[in-house]
């Protein structure tokens, strides 16, 4: 079925919305069929709201797990954590499972809820302007048509972070960045040189170092790691997670209290904070016992204030005969390798770059036009500012899922999603009960709601002195401050005082 045979079926399918209220399909633009958009797209769908469209601008769902296939791509979130709440798979094959089972995932889950019918691929996103009584959605020259509600769900690690480095273009071998890998590109039995040290580098060293003739990891700032608890699920675990009535709701439960733990190591200052903190101090000394090598891994900013990095394998790595950490900068690139300050030429064959992202890209790109010609550049000129991460003043009908100020430093980015998802969900669905025309925050409760961001960020490690990449231009760490079960608290609320709203 087509997407407009949909749209125009939309009054037909209003009957399995009967019983819940809903008088009107509001029309929604889905901005995204990444993990946040395809979750949405299941909520509206079930909430019988079908007059959705997801663009996207590839050629398949998956989002980051569609763009990201370097060696080595795995997930440091738990898998039945790092899942959709309503679909529980069963058959991951590991505790922490490879980037290719997960985008196998969200494909087979995409395709079960036939989601398909409501995807436009190969369409991005590049204005959408608020007219005072809906948006007006455009990819390129091409108008999208005209929606009720535009709901971005783009993630946050989108745009790759290409460095300046002198005389990159001039390398005799491949250079590749992690998040647009080349599958042509050979690491066995060759001098591979790494340039990067978060979650992406260390995974790539973590895999590759084995393989190679000689690994040189190139390390401007080192991170803090904790070990990963990452094993195999045997097959009878598998089948009981499938057929024992409630284990999966159970298992899911499980993850959820560890993982709320988690981070509450990051967000609530006490006791628990300190232990919390020494974890990957103790993790450094005792996996490397080399005082120098320690010394060159060794942060010089307090655990916790940058995102720390999930690895039982890359202090066993980067001990290896065959492998060289380099903590003297780049000074350039030349065809034969790489020079740093002490002078060496490392010389290599592949160049793989994991700079990551431009982080603070978020919405920014998707050309928003909000009431009385309302920009997010002007909105954020000074520092993010949010109603409780999802939505913005000047910004009617508009909802954003992983924006600024959501919980994406100690959450499982899925479940996130879904909650913020959740909470979009429930003014659609006041919408399509004639409740109201239009919303959104008022300017006193999104300065309200940010500056006590503001405040409680100062006390979670995040707000610490270091520099990383979830910080704005004002300095302030991007990231919801308050614990995991206060987040899902306040999606679970719609409070409509904090909104101008039109009737
Ligand atoms: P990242 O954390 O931003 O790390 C980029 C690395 O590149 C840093 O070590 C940085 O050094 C270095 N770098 C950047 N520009 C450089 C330059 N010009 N010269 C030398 N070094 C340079 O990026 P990432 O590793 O891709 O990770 C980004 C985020 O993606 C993670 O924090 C995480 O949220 C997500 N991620 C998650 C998983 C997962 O398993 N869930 C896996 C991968 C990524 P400096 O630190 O000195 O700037």
């Amino acid at each position: 079925m087509s997407i407009s045979q949909v749209r125009e079926s939309a009054g037909s399918r209003r009957a399995t919305a009967r019983g819940t209220g809903i008088t009107r399909q509001p029309r929604i633009a889905i901005i995204g069929a990444g993990f946040s958009g395809l979750g949405l797209g299941i909520r509206l769908k079930r909430a019988g709201l079908t007059d959705f469209t997801i663009f996207e601008k590839a050629d398949n769902v998956g989002g980051t797990w569609r763009d990201n296939r370097y060696p080595g791509l795995s997930c440091d979130i738990p898998s039945r954590y790092y899942a959709w709440s309503f679909a529980p798979n069963p058959d991951w094959s590991m505790t922490f499972s490879p980037g290719s089972e997960i985008q196998g995932y969200i494909e087979k889950v995409a395709a079960k809820e036939r989601l398909s019918d409501f995807v436009e691929y190969h369409t991005p996103v590049t204005a959408a302007r608020w007219d005072e009584t809906e948006w007006e959605v455009w990819s390129n020259d091409r108008s999208l048509g005209r929606f009720d509600f535009v709901i971005s769900a783009v993630g946050f690690l989108h745009y790759p972070n290409h460095p300046d480095i002198k005389g990159l273009d001039t390398f005799a071998g491949k250079v590749v960045h992690t998040a647009e890998w080349d599958s042509t590109a050979t690491w066995v039995g060759k001098r591979v040189g790494v340039i990067g040290n978060g979650s992406t580098g260390t995974q790539v060293v973590a895999a590759i170092t084995p393989e190679v003739e000689e690994l040189v990891h190139f390390m401007r700032t080192p991170q803090w790691m904790v070990p990963m608890d990452k094993k195999p699920y045997r097959r009878s675990w598998k089948l009981a997670q499938r057929f024992v009535p409630g284990l999966s709701k159970r298992t899911f439960k499980f993850y959820e209290e560890a993982q709320d733990a988690f981070g509450e190591g990051f967000t609530e200052p006490g006791p628990g904070q300190d232990a919390f903190v020494q974890m990957p101090r103790d993790f450094l000394e005792a996996a490397v016992p080399d005082p120098d090598l320690r010394a060159k891994l060794t942060p010089d900013y307090p655990p916790g204030c940058r995102r720390l990095i999930v690895s039982s394998e890359y202090y066993q790595m980067i001990q290896r005969p065959n492998a060289h950490l380099v903590r003297d900068g780049i000074v350039e690139v030349v065809p034969e390798g790489v020079v740093t300050a002490d002078g060496t030429l490392h010389e290599l064959d592949l160049l793989i770059v994991a700079t990551g992202y431009d982080a603070n890209a978020f919405i920014r790109r998707l050309g928003l036009v909000g009431r009385d010609g309302a920009t997010v550049e002007e909105l954020w000129k000074d520092g993010y500012r949010t109603y409780e991460s999802v939505a913005l003043d000047g910004f009617p009908n508009f909802f954003m899922l992983g924006g600024p100020h959501s919980p994406f430093g100690h959450f499982s980015f899925v479940l996130s999603g879904e909650h913020q998802s959740r909470y979009a969900v429930r003014w659609i669905e006041a919408w399509a009960r004639g409740e109201y025309e239009n919303a959104a925050p008022s300017t006193a409760a999104v300065d309200r709601f940010t500056a006590q961001q503001r405040v409680k960020i100062k006390e979670t490690t995040w707000g610490a002195d270091c520099v990383s990449w979830y910080q704005d231009v004002s300095g302030t760490p991007s990231l919801y401050p308050w614990s995991a079960r206060t987040f899902r608290e306040s999606m679970s609320k719609r409070v409509v005082s904090d909104f101008d709203v039109q009737r």
